[in-house]
């Protein structure tokens, strides 16, 4: 049964709400006012929450704030009620990141289409999740999984992840250009833990919220570290989930993470995904254009394995695109795989993308993608990823992709 909060401090507003939602057969949890509203969110974690803008003490901004912080209640669809006010309250609203809003008085019909609508985008968000994780009840492994992770997270032992770089370089001049931060974790009780394991997880439980957060201050902190003592100047790209992508706070930390460390936002690439894109095309598309104004650069991972085509992608602000290592391997034997990826790397020149290559593994890859004009190239070839330390040390030796 669908469960929904109610947090309204007006009792009459609130007997009635409860009298509409109950009638739909919609579990039915209440609160009047905000502080009881937002423990009955985290003890509860209900499917949605309508939340009245206006109440003494702590408002509808302020809950929404606090239920966003907090892991387990971060990704609930949020709706507010609102009394029939200034447009500008509820653009405040939807700026911090609620989904909706209904004027009040509204009809039983504009309330039931808000709660479906909201719903049933997150079921697409869930099975989006769900399909990535492919876990559909977790077992032993994973739940010992979870609990670490949880711990790490609420303990804040950020030392047990390491981000490590690997190189990206130009095909035509050699040089190693940027590279990609990929997330690794040392647990002490489970060892080296696979991303492929934890990351899911972190996705299915909000816990990588806080995570990509400290990937993002810890890649930034990096980047000005090696500019300070004159290594290099690199541009970093860093993968975002999908979650950390939608959070209302997104920009703001990024904001955030160049000022505090004095940072050029051209160093800072993220890399995002069709489907990341996709699911949510409108939020996906002005978030990215106010990242592009920032001077924020834009890559597109993984791609061929989505289902949007490169024509729609030409009037996203996009500034590299990445062609998944699907199509790399093997590519000069097969000849389906020869064609798309040189009809990729045409069109991505076309539309002024910057085209690399993943998965990059034998010199025969390398062949065909200098042939046709790929701009650069990572993989197993050149480096595998590195521990920062280890990146800087080739980097001093001057490491080059052989001419
Ligand atoms: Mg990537």
């Amino acid at each position: 049964m669908t469960k929904i909060l109610v947090i309204e401090d007006e009792e009459s507003v609130r007997e009635n709400l409860l009298d509409l939602l109950e009638a739909e057969d919609f579990e039915t949890i209440t609160a009047a006012n905000g502080k009881i509203g937002i423990s009955l969110a985290i003890s509860t974690v209900p499917d949605l929450i309508l939340c009245d803008m206006m109440m003494p003490e702590i408002d509808g901004y302020s809950v929404l704030t606090a239920l966003r912080q907090e892991p387990l209640t971060a990704t609930i669809p949020f709706i507010f009620l609102t009394a029939k006010s200034a447009k500008a309250d509820f653009r405040q609203g939807m700026d911090m990141g609620a989904d909706d809003y209904l004027t009040k008085p509204f009809t039983r019909a504009e309330l039931l289409s808000a709660i479906m609508n909201r719903l049933e985008r997150q079921a697409t968000l869930k099975k989006y999740l769900c399909n990535q994780t492919a876990m559909k009840t977790l077992s032993p492994k994973m739940q010992l999984l979870e609990m670490n992770l949880h711990r790490v997270v609420q303990q804040q032992k950020f030392q047990e992840f390491e981000v490590y770089y690997q190189p990206i370089v130009n095909i035509a001049s050699g040089k190693i250009i940027a590279a990609e931060s990929l997330l690794r974790w040392q647990s002490p009780e489970l060892g080296a833990v696979s991303p492929t394991e934890f990351i899911p997880l972190a996705e299915s439980t909000g816990l990588i919220i806080p995570i990509d957060q400290w990937v993002l201050k810890n890649v930034c902190e990096q980047i000005k570290a090696w500019q300070n003592i004159g290594v290099f100047s690199l541009r970093i790209a860093v993968n975002i989930s999908v979650i950390e992508f939608n959070h209302p706070d997104f920009i703001r930390k990024i904001l955030e993470f160049l000022k505090v460390n004095k940072l050029e936002p051209k160093y800072l690439e993220l890399e995002l995904t069709e489907s990341m894109i996709m699911q949510n095309a409108n939020g996906a598309i002005a978030t990215m254009n106010e990242l592009q104004k920032m001077g924020v650069r834009i890559a597109i991972d993984d791609f061929g394995t989505g289902y949007s085509s490169l024509i729609y992608l030409k009037n996203l602000p996009i500034n590299t695109l990445k062609i998944d290592r699907y199509f790399i391997h093997n590519v000069a034997q097969d000849s389906q795989k020869s064609a798309i990826t040189k009809a990729l790397i045409e069109m991505a020149h076309n539309l002024q993308m910057q085209v690399i290559a993943e998965g990059v593994e034998t010199e025969a890859e390398l062949n065909f993608l200098r042939q046709n004009n790929c701009d650069a190239m990572q993989g197993f070839l050149f480096s595998r990823p590195l521990p920062a330390a280890e990146l800087e040390n080739f980097l001093w030796n001057n490491n080059r992709l052989p001419a």
